[in-house]
């Protein structure tokens, strides 16, 4: 029996329920609702228009409804009388197909017709600078390697603490807060759990985060680049497959304790790394973390090439340890739910395929990178990896509708952007 909303609401104090879903761009969209009203609205969505934000959606379509999943409900640790619920997408009485929550259920189902169930975690990186976006906020913060700055963690204990304290009593095991490699950038984690969890969690973290770093006169972004000099924020995943309760990626007997279920699932990532490029590094400013030039730090912690390794974070994937892998290519502009959503459709067509990652290089792909042959290297930019994505059939097959209305805005995106004259170009061209 789902959750009945009304009855929650007067057991726990919610006066108002935040409908909320995730757009293709990631953005939060949401109707706050009365408890008074939240039957209807939980049996029969909110409603919205489409087109009013990014779904590929036209001005003429009927209504959008946004259907709470009760079993999401978060009450705002910062607002208790608040409480938050992630929705599905449906229109004319189905659900939408490029929705990216409905899109990661659909790929959860798939994977569960073969039995499977993909668990994750992911380590949201962010930095907290001033309200303009100019700087990060704390200007005692100069260390050239500023990672694990316990000084400049303590500087924000108020912030880090109310949002672990927050994780804490929402049930989520969070277990460590540090300062990470970037001036004013940190990262808190928590327990790893079923994809779909994590997706609502992550969405809820970055919201979270925001409005918490707001209250204390500050701002959070989690920008894949928001300072050319100084490392970008990531969003590394970390992936097990799991078979009646069992974790099919844990092999004793390999070398590293990957079975071969987990390597092949590594190998859908390789075959499809440009395309899903796309997906897990989704901006213009995307491209700027991965293929960076050394930061102040000495190393952009971001891969450049698509191979992967053991315990060594210079490549596309890590395997830290027996029964998962860590993916490092994501990054903080990844939008939760289709970050699950392409990596389990990439990863399962790599089980299926059988696909072979090839080789694991346990070089410093940073300084010796270029003594390897034949290594494939990350799309150089968005336009790259768009096109990679319309040319892929392992991700169109998979992901169907969402992938030409992805591109659609996406190439809108693009086009933005390259109307936009830069002050590099003038210094660079005036004297032409
Ligand atoms: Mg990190």
């Amino acid at each position: 029996m789902p959750l009945d909303l009304e009855n929650a609401a007067k057991e726990r104090g919610i006066k108002y329920f935040l409908i909320s879903y995730t757009d293709l761009f990631g953005g939060q969209r949401a109707k706050l609702v009365p408890a008074a009203a939240i039957k209807g609205m939980a049996r029969d969505g909110a409603g919205f228009a489409g087109f009013a934000t990014w779904l590929d959606m036209s001005p003429a379509d009927p209504d959008l409804f946004a259907v709470p999943d009760p079993d999401g409900l978060i009450q705002l640790p910062w607002k208790p009388e608040v409480g938050w619920l992630p929705a599905d997408l449906y229109m004319n009485g189905k659900p939408v197909a490029q929705a990216p929550r409905n899109l990661l259920k659909a790929q959860i189902a798939d994977a569960a017709r073969d039995g499977l169930q993909m668990k994750s975690g992911v380590e949201c990186e962010f930095f907290l600078i001033t309200p303009d976006g100019s700087a990060p906020a704390d200007n005692a913060d100069k260390q050239m390697k500023p990672c694990y700055d316990q000084s400049a963690l303590m500087r924000r204990y108020d912030v880090i603490t109310e949002i672990c304290d927050a994780m804490l009593s929402l049930g989520w095991k969070p277990y460590q807060n540090d300062h990470e490699d970037a001036n004013g950038q940190f990262e808190m984690n928590w327990d790893y759990d079923d994809a779909l969890i994590t997706a609502d969690r992550h969405a809820f973290f970055k919201y979270m985060t925001r409005s918490i770093a707001e209250k204390h006169g500050l701002r959070a972004t989690f920008m894949p680049k928001p300072f050319m000099n100084l490392t970008g924020s990531g969003c590394h995943a970390h992936v097990s497959l799991w078979r009646d309760g069992r974790n099919i990626f844990a092999d004793a007997s390999d070398e590293i304790g990957l079975s071969r279920e987990g390597y092949h699932f590594i190998g859908g990532l390789i075959h499809s790394a440009d395309a899903l490029a796309a997906i897990t590094n989704p901006t213009v400013n995307s491209y700027k973390r991965i293929n960076a030039p050394r930061t102040t730090s000495g190393a952009t912690w971001a891969p450049n090439t698509v191979t992967y390794t053991g315990n060594n974070r210079t490549h596309m994937i890590r395997i830290p340890d027996g029964g998962r892998f860590e993916f490092r290519l994501a990054d903080g502009a990844a939008n939760p739910y289709l970050l699950q959503a392409g990596l389990l459709a990439a990863g399962l067509d790599g089980i299926r395929q059988k696909r072979d990652p090839g080789q694991r290089l346990d070089i410093n792909m940073y300084t010796h990178g270029h003594t390897v042959e034949g290594v494939k290297r990350l799309p150089l930019n968005m336009l790259d990896a768009m096109r990679a994505l319309e040319g892929s059939a392992v991700l169109n097959e998979a992901l169907g509708a969402f992938v030409p209305s992805y591109l659609k805005l996406k190439t809108e995106e693009w086009n933005a952007y390259c109307r936009h004259l830069t002050e590099w170009e003038r210094e660079t061209t005036l004297d032409c």
